[in-house]
């Protein structure tokens, strides 16, 4: 738990989320700014800030998250759907808390 961190808050239940799906080690809960007709986030519930502070033990985490994206996918009704992860400022990050971003439907997505 990292003070401060808005994802910590809502892994704890400090901060309400539309829940999809909680386990042990991870949660996922709608966006609350979706750029599509779904919009989720899959959330580790340790605080690890980004892709560049994880490491080698992070290796499963990281692999169950993404086995977990088109399972919760499809419960969303999506046929397809595409997944981000934005890293660092530069890489667009606003929330320093390691997530992945699963959103789709409606329209085909642009290529990029
Ligand atoms: P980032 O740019 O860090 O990859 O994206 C952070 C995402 O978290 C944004 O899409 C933003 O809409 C979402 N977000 C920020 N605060 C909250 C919140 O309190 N609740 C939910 N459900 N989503 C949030
Ligand atoms: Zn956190």
């Amino acid at each position: 738990m990292s003070q401060d961190c808005i994802f910590c808050k809502i892994v704890k239940g400090d901060i309400p989320s539309n829940k999809i799906y909680e386990d042990d080690e991870l949660i996922a809960f709608h966006d609350i700014h979706p750029i599509a007709p779904v919009h989720f986030l899959i959330v580790p519930k340790r605080h690890i800030e980004s892709l560049l502070t994880c490491e080698a033990q992070h290796q499963a985490l990281l692999g169950k998250i993404m086995l977990l994206a088109p399972k919760l996918a499809m419960e969303q009704g999506l046929k397809g759907f595409r997944s981000m992860i934005n890293t660092g400022r530069e890489g667009g990050q606003e929330v320093f808390h390691l997530h992945v971003h699963v959103f789709g439907g409606g329209e085909t997505l642009p290529r990029t």
